[in-house]
């Protein structure tokens, strides 16, 4: 599938990951919307049926990386995709995952946010949640250290 050209071509065409170059055209991908700044596609290992990655055509490898264009961009179609991928396939129940590093299973250094259907246990995204114990005061002070290192 050959994609349109648009504004943010010139910054995808930075970054060389697979990514970069579904938005450039260069390879084909099973396409669910697209305006100027987000891609939105079918993931090709899909836990579940209607796995979709949604992606900024910036070249960010990580979310922190984002400029605010481009996640506000994605913050605006995130919940319609939901809403369509609920619509299409009838499952309620759905994850939104974002890895950020390889040590975090992010596999391709380029912002995508899964959207994963969750139609039974089975299917889907199994998650470990390994809770650890919390400590108030340390938890205040850690709370504060990362209100004032908001940028
Ligand atoms: P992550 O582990 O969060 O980096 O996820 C990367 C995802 O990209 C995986 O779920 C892959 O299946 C998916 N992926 C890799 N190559 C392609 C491709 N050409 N088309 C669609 N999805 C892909």
């Amino acid at each position: 599938m050959t994609l349109s050209s648009n504004a943010c071509e010139h910054e995808a065409a930075m970054a060389d990951t697979v990514f970069g170059k579904i938005i450039r055209g260069e390879i084909p991908c099973h396409r669910i919307y697209e305006d100027a700044r987000v891609l939105a596609f079918l993931d090709i290992n899909p836990l579940s049926a209607g796995h979709m990655l949604v992606i900024p055509k910036e070249a960010a490898a990580t979310l922190d990386a984002l400029s605010d264009e481009s996640a506000a961009a994605l913050g605006r179609v995130l919940p319609r995709l939901c809403r369509a991928v609920i619509a299409a396939t009838g499952v309620r129940e759905y994850n939104v995952l974002e890895n950020n590093g390889k040590g975090a299973h992010q596999e391709i250094p380029h912002v995508h946010f899964h959207i994963i259907p969750k139609p039974n246990a089975r299917e889907g995204l199994g998650v470990g949640w390994p809770i650890g114990a919390f400590d108030h005061p340390a938890g205040a002070a850690l709370a504060a250290r990362i209100a004032a290192a908001i940028g």
